[in-house]
């Protein structure tokens, strides 16, 4: 299994495919498929059908899941997008780190 540095509410940057360059939040990480899907990136529409609550019915847009690999984390510290490092901070749990500005998240 791949390992995934991105985590949900993290945000990223698109860097391949027809939305490169979008910037988005994490809405979800789906480890197992090496998935993530990102506000506002890969907008499906969906016909969907009337029910109670919406008695037109209509399309519906929503964010498709797209491969973590398509996606760069931005760093919190110093807002670019970066590749990260795993490390270990005193305590010994894993932490992240910035490769552009050495910023620990
Ligand atoms: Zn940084």
């Amino acid at each position: 299994m791949p390992k995934m540095s991105v985590k949900k509410g993290d945000k990223v940057q698109v860097i391949s495919g027809k939305d490169k360059g979008k910037q988005g939040t994490v809405l979800r990480a789906l480890p197992q498929e090496g998935k993530v899907v990102v506000e506002g990136v890969a907008i499906v529409k969906k016909a969907q059908r009337p029910t109670q609550q919406n008695q037109q019915g209509g399309i519906v847009q929503k964010e498709a899941a797209i491969d973590v690999s398509n996606v760069m984390l931005v760093c919190p510290s110093c807002g670019k997008p970066t590749r990260v490092g795993h490390e270990h901070d005193d305590n010994g749990d894993p932490v992240r780190v910035c490769k552009k500005c050495g910023a620990r998240f």
